[in-house]
């Protein structure tokens, strides 16, 4: 993986760790302002929710009080088999029957169960006496109920099935002198019309319900759910609002709201509020205590409808969108001040290791890469100049060795190495221009004894002697070199059989006269040859060597060529 990738990679993976964290507080954030917005909604809608069930209540309960207090009805319910009594209260019940919004009304007597009923039709002009309530008849189970717990003041959601209407009842028990129970008025009010204007509000994500002083739902949009007649059920068989919560967790939750409320004593406007899961869907539930009716208000805010999720895309698009822009920007960024200048150092590092120092201009942004590149061409022109001065040494050292591994160290003269290379160019010459050349094989007489008698030292003086004779006896360019021991070889080039002669005299005379002058006589004996072209080194060293050999043989310090007997030395001195 290159180090651009890993970088890109690294910070890709810093930015998503930071943007993770970002987006957990946001969401931590939100829902906290969530949840306390929710809040404020909850508390508005349910004292909105609240005010509107009362005001469409207060002004019935307050009829319905004034009602069971009415003189006349009480004294003909301490007396109800009175004709006279009667008749006065079935006209004051008419007269309040106008003023109830529902346009009807229930009086109900303990002593003899007596049900008095008519309705906005005034279908019952005349015959009010409905029918009589019997203790033992479940339908009539809810006044004997209410009349045993004695609460004055009482809503019902019932089933008329006498009537045949379900209604939302007014129910408020109508006393004697002594406060002793006499019987029940009060009025209805239609469910349906009552729940399309008060609970069934149409408005999307909330939905309002109200639940009595035990949690039984009393007013919901679903009838399913509400808790009909609950007043008659036993506990446990009543729809309590934990019915619409499926989480144990969320039906505690409510209910201990519920109990919590209770307990502060329906403080005015208290609100209690808590997250909830209705329908698999998260809620706000907002519950109040309406002291008045002895009921709860309940407001579920369903947040996903009211604050849906898609708000937030816009916001997702915006970090996608910074997120891609951020590593845009880091990419030019980094390629440009690091992995760029980075590269190009690493290409020249290559070029120069491949001992190529000419290196293209190095970017040098300004930081620590830049300087580095800097530094490194510094180093790549010291290091270009080290190795040419000492490529120039080992060249200088190389010709030297060439040269000493060419030389005889003695005599200063060419070794048999160097007369091996230029008799291979000199035949290879002759070959090519189809001339030949001379040869002289030179070899120091009895010098075995002048080592025996003159030391080994001496010896080499008189090698030394016979060389520096033996190139003064010659042309410039004539090539002379130590064969080995005692013997010589000379290539004479260009050459002929009189050169030949002349000069391999020359060099014996030589010889002979200036040792003589030094009080030191040496002779040589020497074998010439002229070479012809084709002819191989072998050959050529081997008629030389004879000649040399015709000249020992012969009585010594005397010229013998290959073509010629031996001449004397005393013929061409
Ligand atoms: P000839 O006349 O037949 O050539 O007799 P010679 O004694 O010279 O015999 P030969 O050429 O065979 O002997 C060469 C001698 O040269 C043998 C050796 O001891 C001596 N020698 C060889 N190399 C050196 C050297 O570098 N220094 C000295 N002082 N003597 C050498
Ligand atoms: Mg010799």
């Amino acid at each position: 993986m290159s180090l651009k990738t890993r970088i890109l990679g690294l910070v890709s993976a810093l930015i998503l760790v930071a943007s993770l964290a970002t987006w957990l507080s946001y969401r931590a954030l939100s829902e906290d302002i969530i949840e306390r917005w929710g809040q404020q909604v909850a508390e508005i809608q349910v004292r909105y929710d609240s005010a509107r069930l009362l005001q469409s209540l207060e002004r019935e309960i307050g009829l319905a009080r004034q009602m069971a207090d009415s003189s006349t009805l009480i004294q003909w319910a301490l007396s109800p088999n009175d004709p006279a009594l009667e008749d006065a209260a079935i006209r004051q019940m008419e007269s309040f029957r106008a003023n109830f919004r529902d346009n009807s009304y229930f009086v109900a007597l303990l002593e003899n169960g007596h049900y008095y009923f008519n309705n906005t039709d005034n279908e019952f002009a005349g015959k009010q006496f409905r029918y009589v309530l019997d203790p033992q008849d479940p339908d009539d189970a809810w006044f004997y109920q209410l009349i045993d717990e004695g609460r004055d003041f009482h809503l019902n959601v019932n089933p008329d099935t006498e009537l045949g209407v379900t209604k939302l009842w007014i129910d408020v028990l109508m006393r004697g002198p002594d406060g002793e129970i006499l019987g029940m008025v009060g009025t209805g009010m239609e469910l349906d019309r009552f729940l399309q204007d008060i609970v069934d509000i149409n408005q999307d994500g909330i939905t309002t319900l109200f639940v009595d002083y035990n949690g039984a739902i009393q007013l919901y949009r679903d009838r399913n759910y509400i808790d009909f007649a609950s007043i008659i059920k036993p506990e446990g068989q009543k729809n309590t609002v934990d019915l619409l919560f499926d989480n144990p967790d969320d039906q505690k939750k409510v209910l201990g709201m519920l109990q919590m409320l209770k307990n502060s004593g329906g403080e005015e406007g208290k609100v209690a509020s808590s997250f909830v899961t209705v329908d698999g869907r998260k809620h706000l539930a907002g519950v109040a205590y309406l002291p008045a009716i002895g009921w709860f208000e309940i407001t579920l805010l369903d947040l996903q409808t009211l604050l849906p999720v898609s708000y937030l895309w816009p916001l997702v698009g915006v970090f996608l969108a910074t997120l891609l822009i951020t590593l845009l920007l880091f990419h030019l960024l980094i390629s440009r001040r690091v992995l760029g200048p980075v590269m190009a150092l690493e290409g020249a590092v290559k070029q120069v290791r491949e001992g190529n120092f000419r290196l293209p201009p190095l970017p040098k942004p300004d930081n620590e890469i830049g300087r580095l590149s800097s530094h490194f061409e510094e180093m790549t022109a010291s290091l270009k100049d080290s190795t040419e001065d000492l490529q120039g040494q080992v060249d200088e050292r190389t010709r030297e060795l060439h040269r000493l591994a060419r030389r005889d160290p003695l005599t200063e003269l060419g070794n048999r190495r160097a007369l091996d290379e230029l008799f291979a160019a000199e035949i290879e010459r002759a070959n090519r221009e189809g001339n030949g050349f001379g040869v002289l094989w030179l070899d120091i007489d009895h010098f075995k004894t002048i080592n025996d008698q003159q030391g080994h030292q001496s010896g080499d003086a008189i090698l030394c002697d016979v060389a520096h004779w033996l190139r003064a006896s010659l042309r410039p360019y004539d090539q002379a070199g130590r064969w080995g021991g005692d013997e010589f070889v000379v290539i004479l080039s260009p050459c002929d059989s009189h050169t030949l002669n002349h000069i391999g005299q020359r060099v014996r005379s030589h010889v002979e006269t200036q040792s003589n002058a030094m009080g030191m006589p040496v002779t040589i004996s020497v074998g010439g040859h002229l070479a012809k072209p084709g002819e191989t080194l072998d050959e050529i060293l081997k008629q030389a060597d004879k000649a040399l050999y015709r000249a020992k043989q012969s009585g010594r310090n005397r010229l013998v060529t290959s073509d010629q007997d031996e001449r004397d030395t005393e013929t061409t001195a």
